[in-house]
């Protein structure tokens, strides 16, 4: 049996505007002035990946929508890597937070974890969170405008939102930011 970082999952609405089943995975290095998941900076052991296997099932009956957040799911690359294993077998459409741009992830991986998220993901979230880009614009979906989103199309990421398009395509996407 197998003890990953994910501390607990449940439904939620919040963090992409539609139901999904949501990962909470403990521990990051990033550590962002003004990070609102204090409680989930440091790494603990959580839940074991039976349990997790047992949670989406249950949860897929529901949504088939996941998004992977914490703390940073990039810094337990291994646990997360088995979660999105799960994911995938039960057909969840998955969509990863990480607080390092894309530039950042590009550096942080080598190749054969590069084509596993690509693969396996269909979009992710980068960027940390930066108060100096707080936006007052009520339409704008993240917490601060140098985030920004990219889609997989099985091979690469493709850059799909960012501050200036205000998640116009995402809308029309299946996997959309309903507000
Ligand atoms: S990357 Fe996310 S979890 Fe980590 S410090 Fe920044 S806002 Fe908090």
């Amino acid at each position: 049996m197998t003890q990953t970082n994910v501390l607990t999952i449940n439904l939620e609405v919040a963090d992409l505007g539609i139901l999904s089943a949501t990962v909470w995975f403990s521990g990051c290095k990033i550590k962002c002035e003004g990070c609102q998941n204090q409680t989930l900076l440091d790494f603990q052991r959580g839940m074991y990946l039976d349990e997790i296997k047992t949670k989406l099932t249950d949860l897929r009956k529901i949504t088939n929508k996941i998004i992977y957040l914490g703390g940073n799911p990039l810094d337990s690359i291994d646990d997360l890597k088995q979660v999105i294993q799960i994911a995938s077998d039960l057909d969840y459409h998955q969509f990863l937070f990480s607080g390092y741009s894309f530039d950042e992830l590009v550096a942080k991986f080598d190749i054969q974890t590069h084509d596993f998220l690509v693969q396996h993901l269909d979009f992710i979230k980068t960027g940390k969170y930066d108060r100096a880009c707080e936006s007052l614009d009520q339409s704008f979906r993240f917490a601060t405008t140098n985030q920004e989103v990219f889609e997989s199309d099985g091979i690469r990421w493709l850059k799909v939102y960012d501050y200036l398009n205000r998640g116009d395509y995402l809308n029309q996407r299946d996997f959309s930011f309903s507000r």
